[in-house]
């Protein structure tokens, strides 16, 4: 095992930049889930850290050793792709075998490697079928299978299950995270499913344009994204995003939406000056539907999503130009139906504020349950909006570039 640098790693393709000099560091036993939209480089990344692909700046380590250059069978990396590329002419038994063999492993080691690798992931009963007689999910197990016994320092994947059905993927999801960590070999996964990359990931680094946007624990990203891309990218349905301007009343501050209500903020923002251009952005799970002196719009319900666990409404809110939709979420049976009127309120808390210029984060809500040491505070009298953290506490690692 051994944890993983990428440092600058700067990759153009004719006029193309792939990848704009990401640095990140992957503790050693971690997983790491590289998150971002088509196109955004994560496979890029993952190629240049099997060295499957040079890079034109920068420098990539495994543990203290430097593999920039280093090709990729000497780099003790295994990668699993999406499409399992097993050899059809070997059995089960003998595609698990085949890089132990290539190294020339007395023949009852490989025997032992293999069935041990077979019996942790359910191919015991079928080592002697060849891979035309699997199923999709099966054959990834042994491609999983065959790049476990190599015992490499990194795991790299890249979108392993995306071939397979929702259930069958559900299910290979959970065996492979418990995998890992039984395992605890250092882990890169690409994946552009938020939900993999919720439920699996140590940390999620987010990407996009070559860029890395944000690096956190799934809970940090989720409950405070660094800018407008973060926020839309991570939550089913996608956070509201309205536009606003910063207009503190009687002292209080708050913010005036377009051609909406008034909505307060928390005394944290009293600072941000008046008719500042911001984005707002609330969570559909963090509205609320009820009757309440303090609902900030009031619309009609549009569509009704229910899903057994949860209700989803979209909610339309008429402004003088323009019709703003909010979608909701709830848990449990509709408590509204399609052209009921209602109001929707917030708590301040739970209000995510973004530039609107450049799409940066403005200070944070405290999610409930989030420790005290992920409250942000603004420093007297400035915009820059800090962290305060009791002095042992590690900083949370979070990359902006
Ligand atoms: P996806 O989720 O669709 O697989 P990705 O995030 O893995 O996308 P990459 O495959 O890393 O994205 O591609 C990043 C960018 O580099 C894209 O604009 C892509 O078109 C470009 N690119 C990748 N490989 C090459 C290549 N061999 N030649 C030219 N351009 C390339």
């Amino acid at each position: 095992m051994a944890s993983l640098r990428i440092d600058r790693v700067f990759k153009r393709f004719g006029s193309v930049t792939a990848l704009a000099q990401v640095t990140l560091d992957i503790h050693d036993g971690e997983l790491m889930v590289l998150l971002g939209p088509s196109g955004c480089g994560k496979t890029t990344l993952l190629r240049a850290v099997a060295g499957l692909e040079t890079v034109d700046g920068g420098e990539i380590y495994v543990g203290t050793e430097r593999v920039t250059e280093i090709p990729p069978h000497r780099r003790n990396i295994a990668m699993v792709f999406q499409n399992y590329a097993l050899y059809p002419n070997l059995n089960v038994f003998d595609n698990i075998a085949f890089p132990l063999r290539a190294r020339r492993m007395p023949r009852e080691k490989v025997a032992q490697q293999v069935q041990a690798a077979a019996h942790r992931l359910g191919l015991t009963e079928i080592l002697g079928r060849k891979p035309h007689q699997l199923s999709g999910g099966q054959r990834q197990r042994v491609a999983i299978a065959r790049a476990i016994v190599r015992e490499p320092a990194v795991f790299l994947m890249d979108e392993p299950l995306s071939n397979l059905d929702a259930q069958l993927r559900g299910r290979l999801r959970t065996e492979l995270t418990r995998l890992q960590r039984q395992l605890r070999t250092t882990t890169i996964y690409v994946t552009h499913d938020q939900v993999e990359a919720m439920t699996m990931g140590d940390r999620i680094a987010i990407l996009e344009g070559g860029r890395l946007q944000q690096v956190g624990t799934p809970a940090e990203l989720y409950h405070r994204p660094v800018n407008l891309f973060v926020a839309g990218f991570l939550g089913s349905p996608s956070m509201n995003l309205v536009e606003a301007q910063s207009a503190p009343r009687k002292g209080k501050p708050g913010v005036l939406l377009g051609g909406q209500g008034w909505l307060p903020l928390p005394d944290h923002y009293r600072h941000l000056p008046p008719g500042l251009g911001v984005k707002v952005g609330i969570r559909p799970e963090s509205l609320q539907i009820r009757q309440a002196a303090d609902a900030f719009a009031t619309g009609r319900v549009e569509v009704v999503e229910y899903s057994g666990f949860e209700t989803v409404l979209v909610v339309s809110v008429q402004g003088p130009h323009t019709i703003q939709e909010w979608s909701v979420k709830m848990l449990g049976h509709p408590p509204a139906r399609v052209g009921d009127v209602v109001p929707l309120t917030v708590s301040p808390d739970q209000i995510h504020l973004f530039l609107s210029d450049s799409g940066e984060r403005i200070g944070m809500p405290v999610a409930p349950g989030e420790p005290s040491h992920l409250r942000w505070t603004e420093p007297e009298g400035t915009l820059a909006w800090a962290e305060s953290l009791p002095a042992a506490a590690p900083v949370p690692a979070e990359t902006t570039q």
